[in-house]
């Protein structure tokens, strides 16, 4: 295990593949698998995957010859397996569960992009992957052509972006945006550069796990024309790391394109630290740098794949502190309604005094960090220069930043009115601050 070899696969009725197909990504493409009889030629299926792929109204389903190769066929368990080949569990339904969990469709000022933060943007470029993960956070859509983006909607969201100057980093995904046609990518990525504002663009993409033979010199070549470009793949155990894969990353960081990973935390697949340890050890060999792990979305078809919030929790505890920190990703809740992407750990910080703070290591040792009794906000903390426009989000930061004294909910105010009428005592001058806020400008008079 320690410092393993990457290493080739190949099921055997593909062994008599020449390699020129093998490493062709139009061949692995063509040649995926989807049906009961493809699937018996490589791994002899169990009643359940039989009854899924047989069922009406299954997300779709499609494995690279590839991908399909590093499943071991006499493992059921096989995490490999799991991710990509359905099992009626997925056509169970559970609690809370929704069709599109973080509201994206919401969110979305024209169609495919997903204006959630302040400054950037998710853009959906394509509904086809080169397989399909059994837990899709996007199944709503994703693995239908009917659903895809079309050229008109992709002029309506330049169009959103060129008149957003507030968005500086564009981050493209789908589907998976490696599957497209290398011209229709381009066109995107210059069409993106035109526009002066965006600083940043980035891919999510999981062809170099599911066809690193799409990583061909004239894609790296390609891609390294739009820098700064980033790139984000999505490995979820250490099964996925291939010499096919290590030589894809390895391609694509000589391009200069940093490489992060998104994993999801998913039962019988990788909801165990050991595993996730090697993993995570196994991407920075290969010059990847752990981004997110991911709490499994409250999606249709996924819940036979959730775990405890618990489980990612102990599995950050065995991870910081005990490896390196470039090893270590951040455990990521996407809250469901739109919520965004909220960060959750052990807590390190155990109590606090004025100028005294407790604190925990990774191995339960416990100190103080005293902190200065005469601080004050120095020169450099006060900034004169231009401050980012984020309208209406702001939000905890703009508390401490003093823009605001409060977030409440919707309905809060009318709700602590309890349905009274304008009084003597009631004057809302009263619950507005004094210098903060709108009340320094426009100090209101009583309502009404
Ligand atoms: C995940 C996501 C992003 C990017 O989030 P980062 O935390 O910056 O990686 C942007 N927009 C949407 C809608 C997302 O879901």
């Amino acid at each position: 295990m320690l410092n393993r070899p990457f290493t080739s696969k190949r099921a055997p009725i593909y062994a008599d593949v020449p390699d020129e197909k093998w490493n062709s990504w139009r061949w692995q493409l063509s040649n995926r698998i989807n049906t009961v009889e493809e699937f018996e030629k490589v791994i002899p299926l169990s009643e359940s995957e039989r009854k899924a792929l047989s069922a009406p109204g299954l997300f779709r389903v499609d494995i690279t010859p590839y991908f399909v190769s590093l499943i071991d066929p006499d493992d059921p368990h096989d995490p490999i397996r799991k991710q990509v080949v359905p099992t009626a569990a997925e056509m169970v339904p559970f609690t809370a569960m929704m069709e599109d969990s973080l509201a994206e469709d919401r969110h979305s000022p024209v169609p495919g992009l997903v204006h959630r933060y302040p400054d950037r943007v998710l853009m959906l470029v394509t509904t086809q992957c080169a397989s399909y993960c059994r837990y899709c956070t996007r199944s709503r859509i994703v693995g239908d052509p009917s659903a895809t983006f079309s050229r008109a909607e992709f002029e309506l969201q330049l169009e959103y972006l060129k008149r957003t100057p507030q968005v500086r980093d564009v981050l493209l995904s789908g589907g998976d945006p490696l599957v497209l046609a290398p011209k229709i990518l381009e066109e995107i990525l210059r069409r993106l550069r035109e526009i002066p504002h965006i600083e940043i663009v980035r891919i999510g993409s999981r062809v170099p796990v599911f066809l690193p033979m799409r990583v061909t010199t004239e894609l790296t070549d390609m891609l390294q024309k739009y820098h700064p470009l980033w790139l984000n793949i999505h490995v979820n155990h250490p099964n996925e790391i291939s010499l096919e894969l290590a030589e894809a990353c390895d391609s694509l960081t000589r391009a200069g394109v940093p490489l992060g990973n998104q994993a999801v935390l998913l039962a019988g697949v990788n909801d165990n630290l050991h595993i996730q340890r090697q993993l995570v050890h196994e991407l920075v060999r290969m010059r990847v740098r752990p981004y997110y792990l991911y709490q499994c979305d409250l999606v249709e078809g996924a819940g036979h794949f959730r775990t405890a919030v618990a489980k990612g929790i102990e599995i950050m505890e065995g991870l910081r502190g005990h490896t390196s920190g470039y090893a270590v990703h951040q455990y990521i809740i996407d809250a469901p309604g739109g919520g965004g992407k909220i960060p959750v750990m052990p807590n390190y910080l155990i109590s606090l005094s004025d100028h005294k703070v407790v604190l925990r290591n990774y191995e339960g040792y416990i100190t103080t960090y005293e902190e200065p009794v005469d601080y004050l906000p120095s020169h450099a903390a006060v900034y004169t220069g231009e401050k980012r426009a984020e309208p209406g989000q702001t939000g905890v930061s703009g508390l401490l930043e003093g823009e605001q004294m409060f977030i409440k909910p919707e309905g809060f105010d009318e709700l602590h009115d309890r349905g009274g009428v304008q009084h003597r005592l009631k004057d809302s001058r009263k619950w507005v601050p004094l210098g903060i806020g709108p009340g320094e400008k426009e100090k209101p008079t009583s309502e009404e």
